[in-house]
């Protein structure tokens, strides 16, 4: 029977230092870096800080981007503010600070907040700021995925180890 390495109880603490298991958007672990002030915070993936297993990047901030800020899309190639605004070079700042710390750090994996311009991974918004989304991927996780770290959406994170380690994901924590 196929045995699954429990990312809960893994001995992170026993890597070279320096090194993170997972790259992971910070909002996810309850920093409030969000457009509007808030954070996307997700128990499991919280826990798995706790560990010393995470490296928290949020590649908008890192662009220098305030909080809170306008909303942003992605439409093609490009960044869009609410406002019109085109933001795609401050994102692109963001991401590849953001990129150089995941390599920096050898995070063989990344958790990322879904549908966000930044981070999301297989679905994003779709640049007309009317809630609806199309298939793509934010311009941070494309950049992780053309430098060789795969990438997974909370959501994704949460499904799989929800089935495999319940104990550990208990959504309403
Ligand atoms: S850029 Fe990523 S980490 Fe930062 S707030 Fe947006 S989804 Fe979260």
């Amino acid at each position: 029977m196929t045995k699954f390495l429990n990312p809960f109880q893994a001995d992170w603490a026993g890597m070279h230092s320096g090194n993170c298991a997972f790259a992971v958007s910070a909002c996810l672990l309850g920093i409030a870096c969000r457009y509007d002030g808030r954070s996307n915070f997700c128990g499991p993936i919280a826990e798995l800080l706790k560990k010393g297993a995470v490296l928290p990047v949020c590649p908008e901030t890192f662009g220098g981007f305030p909080v809170p800020r306008l909303p942003c899309e992605r439409k093609g190639d490009e960044v869009y503010r609410r406002d019109g605004y085109r933001v795609t070079d401050a994102f692109q700042k963001g991401v590849a600070r953001a990129l150089s710390l995941v390599l920096a750090s050898h995070a063989s994996i990344a958790i990322l907040k879904s549908k966000s311009p930044s981070c999301g991974f297989g679905t994003i918004y779709d640049g007309s700021f009317t809630g609806h989304l199309c298939r793509g991927h934010g311009l941070f996780a494309e950049a992780l995925i053309a430098n060789g770290i795969p990438v997974m959406s909370e959501q994704v994170f949460i499904r799989i180890c929800g089935k495999i380690f319940p104990e550990h994901c208990d959504s309403s924590r």
